[in-house]
């Protein structure tokens, strides 16, 4: 009989009770606006604010209502301008190239490989044409930090990173988010913590923390912000800095602070899934499986594995084979965006030189999402419908 997959790859667990008892708190006292606070109180996104920092060892956390707006924030917050050019991965999210180009600054692509990180001898040479690099850890992938920082340091280059995928992870032991001017997070519901939409911005620096503070909308509130730098910070900056408004609220933050706390335990979850699906995927032929370096600690939240110089028609085939048996790839080398999948030629807004040695690599991306609600016979029974697939898919190929 042929064995097929029923779960969903979408679903996510509930909200732990502590987040619900606490976002029915912050209901009940009607005070969702961050600055809302009755006398003494520190609102629910300051004490978030806080925590976050101090779980990353980073100096501020300015929480913000997405991801994207995290990452638009940050590009203001250091001065890009439109027009400007903005170093960033190709392979990465739609919402990337879309930050830059909100500023209306263009995005100028460096190359990926086969671990699916952004390729450094790329980066180096194209490292003369910005100021600013947005580097995309694309699906929890991490690249050499320090030789990353050694060829931005060398050419004066800002680096924001965004750590969509990248919650909890860390290079080296040093916490992803930390090694750029600037780390980005989400906390949609797809990403590590879920508040439906969310973000986070983290730096070390008091004026780019006190400019997204400004940005974010502080409405000249930002002494009683609760996690913003010193009053002082905001002297010279108070009256040129837009409200770009993009705050996040009470609620969400109540219903993030208990997810937080878990993250260590969920991110041992996610990757014991991960490992149990990796080995179920090692020599089947055909497929390339990611090896993982080991300076790299990383939350295994999806998967990816490439079939190299496989033609188009296969991999669609394997894509609908699989999907017939209930498991869903995402194939990011498509030719038409589908999902959360596109490629950088379909971001016509932003114009790219062809990239071939990526293109090779960015065809033959398959990707599969590991949400915590999967039991480890789940991924087992993944493991044998892929590697069936693909292995029969390969062979009349
Ligand atoms: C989800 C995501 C973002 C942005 O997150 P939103 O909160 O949805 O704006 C940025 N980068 C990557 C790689 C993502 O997957």
């Amino acid at each position: 009989m042929t064995e097929i997959f029923s779960g969903s790859f979408t679903q996510q667990e509930p909200i732990p009770e502590a987040g619900i008892e606490a976002a029915l708190t912050v209901l009940r006292s009607g005070r969702l606006h961050r600055y809302n606070t009755a006398l003494d109180e520190v609102a629910e996104v300051a004490q978030l604010e806080t925590e976050f920092a101090a779980f990353l060892g980073a100096r501020f956390c300015v929480a913000v209502a997405s991801g994207g707006y995290a990452m638009g924030c940050a590009l203001r917050a250091i001065g890009v301008q439109p027009g400007d050019d903005v170093l960033t991965n190709v392979f990465t999210l739609a919402p990337v190239p879309g930050a830059i180009a909100a500023v209306g600054a263009q995005p100028i692509f460096v190359g990926v490989t086969e671990t699916l990180t952004i390729d450094l001898d790329d980066l180096e040479a194209k490292a003369s044409k910005a100021k600013v690099l947005v580097l995309s850890h694309m699906r929890g992938h991490l690249c050499d930090m320090e030789r990353l920082m050694q060829i931005c340091d060398a050419a004066g280059i800002t680096v924001i990173e965004d750590c969509a995928h990248t919650m909890g992870a860390s290079w080296r032991g040093k916490a992803s988010g930390t090694w750029g001017a600037l780390g980005c997070f989400s906390t949609q519901t797809y990403k590590h913590i879920n508040s439906g939409e969310g973000g986070f911005l983290v730096t070390d620096d008091p004026q780019i923390a006190a400019r997204a503070v400004m940005l974010s909308g502080s409405y000249m509130l930002f002494d009683r912000h609760g996690a913003a730098p010193d009053p002082e910070q905001f002297a010279d900056i108070k009256y040129t800095t837009p409200n770009v408004s993009g705050r996040m609220d009470n609620l969400r933050a109540a219903i993030l602070r208990p997810q937080l706390a878990d993250l260590e335990t969920q991110a041992k979850r996610w990757n014991d899934r991960y490992r149990r699906l990796d080995l179920a995927l090692r020599d089947t032929p055909g497929l390339t499986r990611i090896e993982r370096p080991a300076e790299e600690s990383f939350v295994g939240s999806s998967l990816q594995f490439l079939l190299l110089g496989w033609g188009d028609a296969a991999i669609s085939e394997v894509v609908k084979r699989c999907a017939a048996r209930g498991v869903e790839l995402k194939w990011f080398g498509g030719a038409e965006p589908v999902g959360f999948t596109s490629r950088y030629d379909s971001w016509r807004y932003a114009e790219s030189d062809s990239m071939p040695v990526s293109d090779r690599i960015l065809r033959g991306i398959l990707d599969i999402r590991l949400p915590l609600t999967f039991s480890f016979e789940d991924c087992d029974t993944i493991g044998r419908i892929i590697r069936a697939e693909v292995g029969a898919v390969f062979q009349a190929g």
